[in-house]
């Protein structure tokens, strides 16, 4: 048991302090999903790429194309890293994301890439559970709180060897996709959107917690790509988190992912956003 300070006589008033939010969002230049819809509606398929159960899989979608990750054959969480296709230095920020969109991200939301450029790499078009909001326990689906599950932390945890964790899925996939070695690879793997996943923190100790994802097959989360991507998906061996993860012992189902051209003309007027405008000089 942590011993603590007694409580100051103006403890209750202390908490009683409102919150502020740390980033009001509505100076975010914000998308035109009615465009994207538009766009969206004549849009062609031109590529799917499976992911199978326990491993990752990559694919690329050019600036101002769709892609979208289905749920197929059985209820199954994804683990998803976005990288600039033309930068491998550009890649998506789980932390900034969450700071500017709170915990987990829904139609209209935004995946932001990491400083100096923190930009849109990719705006959420569609997402077939919006319906379930927050639950009961605090928790919700598409987190951008989990990192993704990996070899060390569970070497910490129980002693394990355990080689199909979405880190290193993600670390073999990148390394086939850019022709490089696993271990520049492993370097490029970065915290995820955790796709389907329904977590959040227990109330009482503050506790990252999973639960049986809602996902069913069909459902999906749609992206329209701001920049050119380079993407990586794990059908984490989780399964649908509802009991463990680092082990084979979960059920594992295959995730699709498709990628959709709008046809010419239809993105009339917008422009892929430009890298973030501070000047860098960091006051010298
Ligand atoms: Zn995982």
């Amino acid at each position: 048991m942590t011993e603590h300070t007694p409580e100051p006589d103006d403890a209750a008033a202390r908490r009683a302090m409102v919150p502020v939010i740390c980033y009001p969002n509505e100076t975010l230049p914000a998308p035109d999903l009615a465009l994207y819809a538009r766009a969206r509606e004549g849009a062609a398929k031109i590529d799917e790429v499976i992911v199978p159960p326990r491993e990752a899989a990559c694919f690329r979608v050019a600036a101002g194309q769709f892609f979208r990750i289905t749920s197929i054959d059985g209820p199954q969480v994804g683990d998803l890293n976005l990288w600039n296709a033309n930068d491998l230095g550009e890649r998506f920020y789980s932390g900034k994301t969450r700071a500017l969109h709170g915990t987990h991200l829904t139609t209209g939301e935004r995946m932001w890439s990491s400083f100096p450029h923190l930009r849109p790499m990719a705006t959420i078009t569609g997402d077939t559970l919006g319906w379930y909001g927050m639950d009961e326990f605090g928790g919700s689906v598409h987190d951008v709180i989990g990192t993704r599950c990996d070899p060390y932390t569970g070497n910490l945890l129980s002693g394990a060897q355990y080689h199909h964790c979405c880190h290193s899925n993600l670390t073999r996939a990148l390394a086939d996709e850019a022709g490089i070695s696993l271990q520049e690879a492993e370097g490029h793997v970065h915290d995820v959107l955790n796709v389907f996943m329904c977590t959040g923190f227990t109330r009482d100790t503050g506790q990252y917690f999973m639960k049986a994802s809602p996902v069913r097959p069909g459902d999906y989360l749609e992206f329209f790509a701001e920049i050119d991507l380079l993407g990586a998906l794990s059908a984490c061996p989780g399964g649908d988190c509802s009991a463990e993860h680092t082990s084979d012992a979960a059920a594992c189902f295959p995730l699709r992912v498709e990628v959709f051209a709008p046809q010419e003309a239809a993105l009339a007027g917008w422009e892929s956003p430009p890298v973030n405008g501070y000047d860098g000089s960091h006051g010298r």
